[in-house]
Parts: structure tokens; C-alpha cells; sequence
């Protein structure tokens, strides 16, 4: 089982407090410019760090819901190739960072 597998067990299950960074996850973060990293332990800290100087949760539930999130919107709109940035519910957020 890879890591990004075992943190979705383990956030799920488990309740730990991890985050999954797959592909998808890890170019969101850096659109919305909450790393500019790319190697997916990197990623994980730093929008954890993110959250938390946003003051927002980085608790199980919340970086689990976060991480799922993230993947669907990397699959439906925020694709690799051709972001949606025009339908985007995060539009007004997004810094769109790396976005032609
Ligand atoms: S505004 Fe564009 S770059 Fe930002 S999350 Fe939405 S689709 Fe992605």
C-alpha cells in the first residue's frame, strides 16, 4: 500500500490527521498557491502549515474532507491540462498560480 492509500485508511478509519497528496492534490495546492512545492510529503506539510496559519482546522476530519475534495475538483474542473478557471467555484481565491 503506497502512502497516499494509507493516509485514506488511516484519516478515514483511524481518524489521524493526515493528508492524501495524490496528482491531483498536489496541483491544486500549488494553483491556489498553498505550496510551490512538489514532492507529496512537502505538499502535505505545507498546506498543513497553510491551514493553520489561516486558522482553520488541520484536524482528521478536515484534511481528510480536504482531500477528497481536492480530488474530485482536480478530476471535474480543475484538470491538468485544462482548468476550468471560468466555472470555478474557488475562482475568487485561486491565484491561479502557474495557469496560462
Ligand atoms: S480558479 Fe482555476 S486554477 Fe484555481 S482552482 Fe479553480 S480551476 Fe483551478
Amino acid at each position: 500500500m503506497g502512502r497516499k492509500t494509507a493516509h485514506v485508511v488511516r484519516g478515514t478509519w483511524f481518524g489521524h490527521p493526515l493528508l492524501a497528496v495524490d496528482t491531483h492534490v498536489g496541483r491544486l495546492a500549488r494553483r491556489l498557491g498553498w505550496t510551490l512545492r512538489s514532492e507529496p510529503r512537502a505538499v502535505e506539510e505545507d498546506v498543513v502549515a497553510q491551514l493553520e496559519a489561516d486558522g482553520a482546522g488541520s484536524d482528521a476530519e478536515n484534511l481528510t474532507v480536504l482531500g477528497l475534495r481536492l480530488i474530485l475538483h482536480g478530476r471535474r474542473v480543475c484538470t491538468a491540462r485544462a482548468p476550468r478557471c471560468g466555472d470555478c467555484v474557488l475562482r475568487e481565491h485561486c491565484p491561479q498560480v502557474g495557469v496560462a
